[in-house]
């Protein structure tokens, strides 16, 4: 199980470099000076002297992406690896023991395609990741702050909170409105030819929902003052859960609120219902739960299915 707690600690460091936030994090706590001394900090430079990358926060940039790529590869495939090296080629026989949907997995053309569409994706947001942490530690605009008293004791400890409960929801509007007829055909459906997703699958998707899932994560950090430590743990949680529930491994999550790794695996069998990533909430709020009893297909729009009844008819 050592194998299993360490892949789970690499996966907490992020899958499409925001890893690198937590390094601006941490050198300004120890450097806070850092970005104040940079060109625009002195009012001795002349503007007209500074280069491009200067003038944009961003010098050391390449540095930034380089790193940002190469840690965030990395993770993305040590831990899609372990999982495939673990549990689809040791224990393939056994799948009735610890896969969410035995006996079924991807065909070999899904699994490339996963793994290059996966990749792509990474390379990306990584690279933007990269550009980010730059910029900000450059003493770029964020609303992020560091010293968690600066807002108060109340407003540290209720932001984390907030802030889950905002991906959660947002995250559930944004992936219900994808699976619109229309944009579920346009978009959304490369991430759902995936039926026996692996943990591969969490990334791949069409670019175009990725950033748009990206861009609601990282939208706080320049709208709302939000202490780094928060923001990063619980961006952290979002992609460890994100892999977990995409690999089709059976497992319960330590905490209540998060469900088990059967309930997306649930989606990408049932397609249109389950829209929810780390809470029931919206799910049962919305009744977009999955029901025994109803029948779920491809074509069956709208999130309640259709009853058994009506589908006897047809
Ligand atoms: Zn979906
Ligand atoms: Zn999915």
């Amino acid at each position: 199980m050592s194998n299993v707690l360490s892949t789970r600690e690499q996966a907490a460091w992020s899958l499409s470099g925001d890893w690198l936030l937590v390094v601006v994090n941490l050198w300004k706590q120890f450097q806070p000076e850092y970005g104040r001394n940079t060109p625009f900090g002195s009012q001795e430079n002349n503007a007209t002297d500074l280069t491009w990358l200067e003038r944009h926060r961003l010098q050391n940039v390449q540095y930034f992406i380089l790193l940002s790529l190469l840690i965030s590869f990395s993770v993305f495939y040590s831990m899609g690896g372990y999982f495939q090296y673990f549990y689809y080629i040791k224990r393939r026989e056994q799948s009735e023991e610890w896969k969410c949907q035995p006996n079924k997995f991807l065909t070999k053309e899904n699994e490339r395609h996963e793994f290059i569409a996966g990749s792509v994706n990474m390379a990306c947001g990584a690279t933007v990741s990269g550009i980010l942490a730059c910029f900000i530690l450059n003493g770029g605009y964020s609303t992020l702050y560091y010293s968690a008293s600066e807002r108060g004791w109340l407003y540290f400890v209720l932001s984390g909170p907030i802030y889950y409960l905002y991906i959660d929801g947002v995250s559930y509007y944004l992936h219900r409105t994808f699976h619109n007829p229309y944009l579920y055909k346009k978009i959304h459906k490369h991430h759902h030819r995936y039926h026996q997703p692996t943990a591969f699958s969490a990334v791949a998707m069409h670019p175009v929902e990725f950033f748009m899932y990206q861009a609601v994560m990282a939208l706080p950090i320049f709208t709302v003052p939000i202490h780094a430590g928060v923001f990063l743990t619980v961006l952290m949680y979002f992609y460890y859960y994100g892999m977990i529930d995409h690999s089709g491994v059976k497992m319960d999550a330590i905490w209540p609120w998060q469900p088990p790794s059967t309930f997306h695996d649930n989606h990408h069998q049932y397609f249109h219902c389950n829209f929810g990533f780390n809470s029931l909430l919206f799910d049962w709020m919305f009744d977009t739960l999955r029901k025994e009893g109803r029948v779920y297909g491809e074509d069956i729009f709208g999130g309640r299915g259709r009853s058994i009844e009506n589908d006897k008819e047809k």
